[in-house]
């Protein structure tokens, strides 16, 4: 059998993957987490947090398997800021395989949507990281993916914002020409706020889409968690 060595350590990785079973224990997996916007919750007894609770978001529910934490956060910052294409396709690996079967079967019948970039940005950066890793994901499991959304306006510089001024910034930037597939599932690599998959997911509904979910790497930690 060829050898292959973890991504991160060198050790021999699992069968199938791209780490070695340590490496993949270690990750911060995102195992207690709201069941509708995939925020890592504290509370064991909690199956949704507080913001869903009492305002759900408009997607029916998001899949982060990961929490935004070493050494995810710095695997996306690397594969981001150098264009790393074999790590692009490492870690649209490890998102797939860290899917439950119930999300897999979910996915069954969907279009897969990667979060537009605006051209000035796609430009500077070179590629759109939500559009590689919802082609690896679809290549592997044969979904269709649609790339007809657009983004009107950049829609990066957002980090200074808090979660109403993010809502408010995004507003009318996604636009989706035509008639949207009727169950949407919409692929980001980081899910921060939310704000960008659900002013996504209202411009689909506008375009007709029934059924919309949310698939990403990973979400941000509430802050002070
Ligand atoms: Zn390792
Ligand atoms: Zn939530």
């Amino acid at each position: 059998m060829v050898y292959s060595p973890c991504f991160l350590c060198h050790a021999a990785a699992a069968r199938g993957e791209d780490f070695c079973q340590p490496c993949l224990a270690d990750m911060p997996w995102n195992h207690r987490a709201c069941l509708c916007c995939a925020l890592p919750i504290a509370d064991p007894f909690s199956s949704h947090c507080t913001v869903c609770s009492q305002a759900p978001p408009p997607f029916e529910f998001a899949v982060a398997n990961f929490r935004y934490a070493y050494p995810i956060d710095h695997l996306l910052l690397r594969y981001k800021q150098h264009g790393d294409e074999v790590l692009g396709a490492k870690l649209a690996r490890l998102m797939l395989n860290s899917l439950s079967e119930d999300t897999l079967f979910q996915l069954s019948e969907a279009t897969l949507i990667p979060v537009a970039m605006h051209p000035q940005d796609l430009r500077k950066r070179g590629f759109n990281q939500a559009q590689q890793l919802a082609d690896s994901i679809a290549a592997q499991i044969s979904l269709p993916v649609d790339n007809r959304l657009l983004a009107t306006r950049t829609h990066s510089a957002q980090k200074s914002l808090n979660a109403a001024q993010r809502h408010q910034n995004l507003r009318g930037v996604f636009h989706f020409p035509g008639q949207a597939p009727k169950h949407c599932v919409i692929v980001d690599d980081v899910i921060t706020t939310g704000a960008t998959v659900s002013a996504v997911t209202q411009q689909l509904k506008q375009r007709g889409s029934e059924q919309i979910s949310v698939l990403c790497l990973a979400r941000t930690p509430a802050p002070g968690h």
